[in-house]
C-alpha cells in the first residue's frame, strides 16, 4: 500500500491517504498540546511511545471483540488504519473524579466513583470541546440512538478491560477519552473504535504512590513525561521490543508557549 497525501493534521497526529480509499496511515507526532492549544511543546520520542502503546491496547481490544481501526503498525511512528468518518464526539469514561469534572462541579479530586461515568463532549476546538448531553447528540444528529447504544456497550467493555490490564501492572486507570468512526465495510456501515488510546488520552496513576504516568505531567509541568510513558510501556511488557526508542535524549518540552493560563 502506498502512502498518499496528507488528509488531516491534528494536534498530535497526521492522517495520510493511501492508494486504497478504505485505508489510511496514522502518523504519531511528538507535539503535545493542552488547554485547547494554549500550551504547546514538542517532546522528543512521545509519538513513538504512543504509537506502540496504542497498538498494544487496540490489538488487545480487538482480541476481545472490540472492533477498531488498527490494521497494523507500519514503523516507529505510523500505523495502517481503516479509514473512517469520525463521529464528532469525545467519549470520556471516568472511574475516579479529577480534571475538568472536579473543576466544573466542585467534586473533590480523587473521589472514587460508584460506577464508571460516561461524558460526551463535542469535538470542536473553536468551542472548547463543550460537554453535551445525549439529547444534544440526537437533536443535532451527530450520532443515532442505535450508534450511541452500541458505543456505550463498547465503552463499558473497553473500560472493564483496561482497568484490569492496568491494575495488573500496578496502574490505576483514572479516566480516558476515546473516539469512534463509521467504516464502510463493503457498503455496510460499521461503528468501530478509532483514534488512539495512550498516556496522552488516559489518566494513569501508579497504584501505590499515585504518581502520574500520563499527559498531566505536561499539563501540570511535572517534568519527566518521556520517562513516565516509558514506564507504562515497560510495565505493559512492550518497551524492550523497540530498542530504537531507547536512545532518546531525555528531553523535556523544547518550546513551551503559554498564551494565557486557564
Ligand atoms: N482527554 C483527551 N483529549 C481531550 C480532552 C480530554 O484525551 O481533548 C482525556 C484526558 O486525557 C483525560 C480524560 O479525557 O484522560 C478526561 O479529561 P478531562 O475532561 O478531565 O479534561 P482536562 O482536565 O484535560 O481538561
Amino acid at each position: 500500500m502506498k502512502k498518499g497525501k496528507k488528509i488531516y493534521e491534528g494536534k498530535a497526529k497526521i492522517i495520510f491517504a493511501t492508494n486504497d480509499k478504505n485505508f489510511a496511515i496514522q502518523h504519531f507526532k511528538d507535539d503535545a498540546t493542552a488547554f485547547n492549544n494554549q500550551k504547546k511543546a514538542s517532546i522528543n520520542g512521545k509519538g513513538i511511545l504512543n504509537n506502540r502503546i496504542s497498538e498494544h491496547i487496540l490489538s488487545n481490544l480487538n482480541q476481545i471483540g472490540i472492533k477498531n481501526h488498527l490494521v497494523k503498525r507500519l514503523n516507529m511512528r505510523e500505523q495502517l488504519v481503516k479509514f473512517v468518518e469520525i463521529i464528532p464526539i469525545e467519549f470520556i469514561v471516568r472511574n475516579v473524579a479529577t480534571g475538568s469534572l472536579c473543576k466544573r462541579l466542585g467534586i473533590e479530586d480523587g473521589t472514587i466513583l460508584d460506577k464508571p461515568l460516561f461524558e460526551f463532549c463535542l469535538k470542536d476546538d473553536k468551542l472548547n470541546d463543550p460537554l453535551i448531553s445525549k439529547e444534544h447528540i440526537f437533536e443535532f444528529k451527530w450520532a443515532t440512538k442505535k450508534e450511541i447504544e452500541k458505543i456505550e456497550k463498547y465503552l463499558e467493555r473497553i473500560n472493564d478491560f483496561m482497568v484490569g490490564m492496568f491494575r495488573g501492572v500496578g496502574i490505576k486507570l483514572v479516566d480516558f477519552k476515546v473516539e469512534f468512526g463509521r467504516y464502510n465495510n463493503k457498503g455496510k456501515i460499521e461503528i468501530i473504535l478509532a483514534d488512539e488510546i495512550s498516556p496522552d488520552t488516559c489518566r494513569l496513576w501508579d497504584i501505590k504512590t499515585e504518581k502520574k504516568l500520563d499527559k498531566d505531567r505536561f499539563r501540570k509541568n511535572l517534568g519527566n513525561l518521556i520517562q513516565a510513558y516509558q514506564d507504562v510501556a515497560r510495565r505493559l511488557g512492550i518497551f524492550h521490543e523497540q530498542t530504537n526508542i531507547r536512545p532518546f535524549k531525555l528531553l523535556e518540552p523544547t518550546a513551551v508557549k503559554i498564551k494565557k493560563s486557564k
